[in-house]
């Protein structure tokens, strides 16, 4: 497990691939987009726990994009870190009232750069939620994006990890695949209903080794349900 997902929206390569480089040695996990439009792919199907953003970006620009995030429903719990060039002084301004958390100046030291990334981490750690314990011995904690079994750490995608949350803390009732839709992957991402079952699948293989994948329960005719009764 890691230290949480990052997602780097950077153009320049030299910068994303230093960017990358620092935020794994520091135990992260690291997506990449080189724009907007690779970016919104990307959080159509994973949930990162912070998005590293570049102000100067080709077409779609940073701050149209942190707007678009911040008024999207599931998106918007996501904080954002802008990168900014030295004396775009503006930019600062305009990327606070779109809804950036925190800011890093351009040359950055990569000590820096973690620190700020643990603090508004660390600051949002609230928002995304409470550790949450079930079947005794099932632990899933938003803040750290991590899951253990038996204390065990687990192995887990991004999209299985929001979905066992939202099971974790909606026990023991029935939701159809395009309930689980609307809760795990939003209201605005069109994705088929049986996408849910790949994740439903992945889920479980997870939580195979541990056992704890019996309580992934399939409702015939239904969906699913997360019981720790048979
Ligand atoms: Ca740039």
């Amino acid at each position: 497990m890691t230290d949480g997902l990052v997602l780097v929206i950077e153009d320049e390569d030299a910068i994303r691939e230093m960017v990358r480089v620092t935020l794994e040695s520091a135990s992260f996990e690291v997506l990449e987009a080189v724009d907007a439009e690779q970016a919104e792919m990307i959080l159509a199907d994973h949930c990162p726990g912070l998005i590293l953003m570049d102000w100067m970006l080709p077409g779609i620009s940073g701050i149209e994009l942190t707007r678009r995030i911040k008024r999207d429903d599931v998106l918007k719990e996501i904080p954002i870190i802008m990168l900014t060039a030295k004396g775009e002084e503006n930019s600062k301004v305009m990327g606070l009232e779109a809804g950036v958390d925190d800011y890093v100046t351009k040359p950055f030291s990569t000590r820096e750069l973690i620190a700020r990334i643990r603090a508004v981490m660390r600051r949002s750690g609230v928002s995304q939620g409470e550790s949450l314990e079930i079947g005794d011995g099932l632990k899933l904690d938003p803040s750290r994006h991590r899951v253990t079994a038996n204390g065990a750490s687990l192995e887990i995608g991004p999209t299985e990890f929001r979905l066992l949350q939202f099971f974790m803390s909606h026990p023991e009732r029935v939701y159809s695949r395009s309930q689980l839709l609307d809760q795990v992957w939003g209201r605005n991402v069109y994705i088929e209903e049986r996408t849910v079952d790949v994740h439903i699948r992945r889920l479980r293989k997870a939580l195979e080794p541990s056992g704890f994948d019996a309580l992934v329960q399939t409702v015939r005719g239904v969906g699913y349900r997360f019981s720790v009764q048979n």
